[in-house]
């Protein structure tokens, strides 16, 4: 699904990731941790094509994203759902245009999608907040409503950065449910967190595996997390 070998990332001279070797499988769990600043929001960013690595491969989906075009690139990105950490909405449209978006861009006929986007509305708990436009919704609702929108072209991979960053124990725990819910059903989840709670708690309803960037590298954490 998303292959790196010996792949290296520099914003400048001094490479921020290097030696990277990884394989993750159709329907893994990763957590990615480590502290502010080592990484993480980059090495997500090398799984879903926004950056490029300066040295050594990624491949998406089985092809090596340095022979791939933006249209290869745009189409693999459709199989990628992400949760940015800030959440991002288009503030003058109601929230279900919003969690559309990804199906207008996409080109695909959003009047037939209506049932799939009310049940997905249902499945986050924001039935009640279909209407509302994203200032008038609270960090949860924000997180819960980036979720449906990462979900709603039914990708293989959902990313996510930091995803319960800014929201209450209780809401982190109604997000991971939905994770794991998501990967119970086939798809593999990568998610940049500094919550060990939440890793513990997840931990014991799927199999997850923990990779932790340090000294520059990725490494597959051991038992200690
Ligand atoms: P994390 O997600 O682990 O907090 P990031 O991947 O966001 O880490 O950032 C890692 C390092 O790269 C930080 O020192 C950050 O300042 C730097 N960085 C991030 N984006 C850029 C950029 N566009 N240009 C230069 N440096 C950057």
């Amino acid at each position: 699904m998303i292959e790196l070998e010996n792949a290296a990332y520099s914003y400048n001279r001094d490479d921020l990731l290097r030696d990277m070797t990884i394989r993750l499988q159709p329907g893994s769990f990763h957590f990615l941790v480590g502290p502010s600043g080592a990484g993480k929001s980059t090495f997500l960013k090398l799984c879903y094509m926004e950056l490029k690595a300066t040295t050594g491969s990624v491949q998406v989906f089985g092809k090596d994203v340095r022979d791939m075009d933006r249209d290869q690139i745009a189409l693999a990105r459709r199989r990628i759902g992400v949760v940015h950490q800030d959440c991002q909405f288009l503030d003058h449209l109601p929230l279900i245009e919003n969690i559309a978006l990804p199906l207008t861009v996409a080109g695909r006929d959003v009047t037939s999608q209506r049932e799939n986007l009310e049940e997905l509305l249902k499945w986050v708990g924001l039935s009640d907040r279909r209407d509302a436009t994203p200032p008038e919704l609270s960090g949860g609702e924000r997180q819960r409503a980036a979720l449906a929108r990462a979900v709603i072209m039914d990708p293989d991979l959902i990313l996510a950065d930091e995803p319960t960053g800014n929201v209450d124990q209780q809401m982190s725990e109604r997000l991971l449910a939905l994770l794991v819910e998501l990967n119970r059903m086939g798809k593999a989840i990568l998610v940049a967190t500094h919550d060990f709670g939440l890793i513990r708690s997840t931990k014991s309803q799927v199999s997850t595996k923990a990779l932790r960037i340090k000294d520059n590298q990725l490494h597959l954490a051991g038992a200690e997390l």
